[in-house]
């Protein structure tokens, strides 16, 4: 079957209208479902999907954006290393625009530095050899679905002998935010919606605590509005029935025990630590950094960087949003001083921030 073809199975307007009868059928009660990924965010409101639930269905968006969650001192610290003498700092584009506490990569650039945007880290291995032996970092950033590939690109790099090669790593793990999220009990949530890409690398029984430990459902979905919609069935289904559990609704994609050289690639490489969220705070266990059998692929082991304490940019609230707290709109900058074009804070960066996501698809929801 084509990816059109098979495209279109998720998008046909039949099979999202029978799906949108049993959801108004089953939701008497209000609940409030979130969605981590910032790519549900962006596919609830590009298919205006909260129009067409009931009104006792709340949808909140959580903290998928890898972008986002990136710490202003994280961010900081890679402004500092691009600014190393010699160094040339690689990352997404994301990424260059992302404010730390005084300033962006993009503006660290302007003033001289090195910086690159790549669309992988396998292009920063590329970078690395045609410009040996000067030092290429490369600013690792995402959840469980990207750090693989940055494994892979340290594990080339040892095989390659290219030791001009680093990583700066900011990668972090998924379960932990969304414990952190529902231990402090500052929203109450009634299912959430599992994100895709990140559980095809972890499988779906990495969820398995939700139910478990907090008797909260959780439907792993994709992308597409058949996707959401039957997610937001299954969860509630669980609801109506008190009887939660983690449901497969990605099956295309995502089997019980995911993908296991991606996984085996990350736990050859990394070592899980704590780490700093933006929103969350410092979280146990939660992020990824190199192993020391791979130092010397370590980029602030190589080159420590000394930052000063970081500091939010003033006004923003994308803590708040991140944690579900309010949406967008409820932020007095978004819009005003916060646009996609002159961004205060990264959840208006990214392309899976919710602030841009309501900026790009909700504008008259202010
Ligand atoms: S609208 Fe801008 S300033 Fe407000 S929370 Fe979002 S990113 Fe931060």
């Amino acid at each position: 079957m084509s990816v059109q073809r098979l495209l279109q199975r998720f998008r046909d307007p039949q099979r999202a209208r029978a799906l949108l009868e049993q959801i108004h059928t089953l939701a008497v009660h209000p609940v409030r479902l979130m969605e981590f990924c910032g790519g549900h965010t962006h596919a609830i409101l590009r298919y205006g999907i909260p129009d067409l639930l009931p009104a006792t269905i709340e949808l909140s968006s959580g903290p998928g954006c890898p972008v986002c969650v990136t710490s202003a001192h994280e961010i900081d610290q890679a402004i500092a290393l691009a600014r190393v003498p010699g160094i040339i700092l690689t990352t997404f584009g994301d990424m260059i625009r992302v404010p730390g506490s005084h300033g962006s990569l993009a503006e660290a650039k302007a003033q001289g530095a090195d910086v690159r945007v790549v669309y992988s880290p396998l292009d920063a291995l590329s970078i690395a050899e045609q410009n040996a032996p000067r030092p290429v970092a490369f600013l690792g950033v995402g959840f469980e679905t990207t750090a693989p590939t940055v494994a892979a690109a340290v594990i080339a790099a040892e095989r390659q002998g290219l030791d001009n090669f680093t990583v700066c790593s900011t990668h972090k793990l998924t379960p932990p935010a969304t414990r952190a999220i529902l231990e402090t009990g500052e929203i109450a949530i009634d299912g959430i919606i599992g994100p895709g890409h990140v559980t095809t690398v972890t499988g779906s029984d990495a969820w398995r605590f939700l139910p478990d430990d907090y008797g909260v459902p959780c439907s792993i979905t994709g992308f597409e509005p058949v996707d959401i919609l039957r997610s937001v069935l299954e969860l509630v289904k669980m609801i109506a029935s008190s009887q939660p559990d983690v449901v497969n609704a990605y099956t295309r994609s995502v089997q019980p025990r995911g993908n296991q050289p991606a996984q085996q690639a990350m736990e050859r490489v990394f070592e899980v630590t704590d780490v700093d969220w933006r929103g969350l705070g410092r979280l146990t266990q939660s992020g990824l950094h190199l192993r020391p059998a791979y130092s010397r692929f370590d980029a602030l082991a190589r080159f420590p960087v000394d930052v000063a304490a970081p500091c939010d940019p003033p006004g923003c609230r994308c803590g708040d949003v991140l944690r579900g707290n309010i949406r967008p709109p409820t932020c007095h900058l978004f819009a005003r001083g916060c646009t996609p074009q002159h961004p205060i804070g990264p959840c208006m960066v990214s392309a899976e921030g919710a602030c841009a996501a309501y900026y790009q698809y909700a504008l008259e929801d202010r």
